[in-house]
């Protein structure tokens, strides 16, 4: 699902690379402290996979994020990748944010619970308990 251009691709990777010992380009990923090598540039100018990897958004694009090489990074992918800890970070991000901004969680319970004309279930429990509202 990437809108990364070739270009900005073979940019990206020439970006993350370095010289091997056989003088080849090697790319890493990109995640921090992790450095697996992701592919390496053959001599016909194309980019071999060595490992399964994705080319991600530095800044999501939902977020200002664009398809430059500048807002490009290569990842590892697949289980326990760098891929997928930035997605889930995100995912927690963004529920986060939800529950911030009140569209899920328990302030938003407490807020439709407002506007339905009801009491807080903390304030409901003390009179239930017999105690006087402060
Ligand atoms: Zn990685």
């Amino acid at each position: 699902m990437t809108q990364f251009s070739p270009s900005v691709r073979h940019a990206t990777l020439v970006r993350q690379s370095i010289v091997g010992a056989d003088d080849a380009h090697y790319a890493l990923c990109a995640g921090i402290e992790c450095e697996k090598q992701i592919a390496r540039l053959n001599t016909d100018g194309k980019w071999e996979k060595l490992l399964p990897f994705d080319f991600d958004h530095i800044h999501e694009r939902a977020a200002q994020g664009d398809n430059s090489a500048a807002n490009c990074q290569a990842l590892c992918s697949g289980p326990n990748s760098c891929h997928r800890a930035k997605t889930d970070e995100f995912l927690a991000l963004n529920a986060k944010a939800d529950a911030m901004a009140g569209r899920t969680g328990q302030y938003a319970r407490r807020q439709a619970r407002k506007a339905r004309g009801e009491q807080s279930l903390i304030k409901q429990s003390k009179n239930a308990w017999g105690h006087r509202n402060g």
